[in-house]
């Protein structure tokens, strides 16, 4: 297999955090899919993509216990300044 982005045949299969947005919030899915070690390209299959959609139809029906593991934050510039 050769990556359809760098042409690179360096693609492993590795453990990476998909992230779905929830508003501000941001829930992590960690997946094991085939990653190009080169130029980073990510493959999905058809199960995957099944996968992920149905967490994100879960997600948004709040049938899944989430944990939260920290925080999203951002600089605001405006506030800060005394
Ligand atoms: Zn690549």
């Amino acid at each position: 297999m050769k990556c359809i982005i760098c042409h690179g045949d360096n693609i492993q299969v590795k453990e990476v955090k998909e992230e779905i947005f929830l508003g501000n919030d941001i829930v992590h899915i960690p997946i094991k899919i085939p990653v190009c070690m080169t130029c980073g390209e990510r493959y999905y299959d058809r199960r995957t993509m099944q996968f992920l959609e149905g967490i994100e139809n879960k997600i948004s029906g709040s049938e899944l216990k989430l944990k939260e593991v920290g925080k999203v934050l951002v600089y605001d510039e405006a506030s800060s300044v005394a």
